[in-house]
């Protein structure tokens, strides 16, 4: 028996969201379609460059130019600009790879020709062909900025300053969306959330990647009225984030670290929030009662993305959950 197609939104960060996409596109039916909804929260001005790490690790990791390793940025890349730069004194803690460059330098040439995200991201799958729709959560500029300890009081700074130069080692005192008021939901992504039979909040960073995509009104209110509904897999296992420093911005906020805490955060959608079920790690069995008191369907599955298999079966347990 076949079943009709399926219209399906993802809403992702970065390494993690693009990991469970890769597993999804092995998974879904021929004739499903994906779309993502990306985090553009994450996005930096650089060297007058316009960066957008989590909108790059998607169309990297899905056409096949993403560094295996490293899980962002690109194969076989070398680092000679940004040699250059520490060579004249400039800060160098952003890894900008040569190759990597040639995209933020088309986009930036784009942005000031009044090209919006959205339009200017599907001209750069257009080389990737990343067998999704790419559409950035907002075209308006929304950055994370993190308040921590300064001399004297708290200093914000930009989230990728925390993540990457401070190595998110400084505890979380503020956390801000900064523009998330005055943003729209970028082209196609309200549609995308109404048309669509399944919304998935892959394993990706609850604050900073989900978070910030919900950051925006519009994008919030179509995930919690959308009559599809909304399936989201925990990225913390056991007591700590499966790859990566999520669980420090966690603590920072004041919410503890387990796939059940994450659960009520993000809310049941009976409640006003965005989920109607979420997926465990087998290991967090145990958390599937309390998380089903409060709304919000449970069930317990391997979450760990090892390689392609478990990564697939992780789509394919997500798709049959929903
Ligand atoms: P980022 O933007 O690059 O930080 O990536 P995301 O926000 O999309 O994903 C980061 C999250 O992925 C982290 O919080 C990790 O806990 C989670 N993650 C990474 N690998 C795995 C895995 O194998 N299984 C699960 N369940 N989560 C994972
Ligand atoms: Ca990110």
């Amino acid at each position: 028996m076949r079943t009709p197609p399926m219209k399906i939104v993802v809403l992702s960060g970065g390494v993690g969201g693009a990991r469970f996409l890769s597993g999804l596109l092995a998974a879904k039916a021929p004739d499903d379609e994906i779309t993502v909804i990306g985090n553009t929260a994450d996005d930096i001005w650089l060297f007058g460059m316009r960066v957008c790490p989590d909108l790059d690790t998607v169309m990297y990791t899905l056409g096949n130019g993403i560094d295996p390793e490293r899980r962002w940025g690109r194969t076989d890349e070398t680092w000679n600009a940004k040699e250059e730069l520490g060579a004249y004194g400039e800060e160098t803690w952003f890894g900008l790879g040569d190759r990597d460059l040639a995209t933020h330098l088309i986009r930036t040439k784009l942005l000031h020709e009044g090209v919006g995200l959205a339009e200017i991201t599907a001209r750069l799958c257009e080389r990737w062909q990343p067998g999704v729709r790419l559409l950035p959560m907002t075209e308006q500029e929304v950055e994370t900025h993190i308040g921590v300890d300064g001399a004297d009081g708290i200093d914000t700074i930009h989230f990728q300053e925390y993540w990457i130069r401070l190595g998110a080692k400084v505890p979380v005192r503020e956390l801000e969306f900064r523009g998330a008021e005055a943003a729209k939901a970028g082209p196609g992504v309200i549609d995308a959330i109404h048309g669509a039979d399944l919304v998935i909040l892959p394993p990706s960073n609850p604050i900073v990647s989900i978070g910030a995509i919900l950051s925006v009104d519009e994008v919030a209110e179509a995930v919690r009225t959308t009559k599809a509904p909304v399936v989201g897999v925990s990225p913390i296992i056991g007591t700590a984030a499966v790859r990566g420093m999520a669980d420090q911005l966690l603590e920072g906020l004041g919410i503890e670290i387990s796939a059940g805490a994450v659960a009520r955060h993000l809310g049941a959608r009976s409640t006003g929030g965005v989920l109607d079920a979420w997926l465990v790690d087998t290991s967090d069995e145990a958390a599937v009662v309390s998380i089903e008191e409060a709304g919000i369907r449970a069930k317990a599955v391997p979450l760990y993305m090892n390689d392609d298999a478990t990564t697939a079966q992780l789509a394919r347990d997500t798709l049959a959950f929903a």
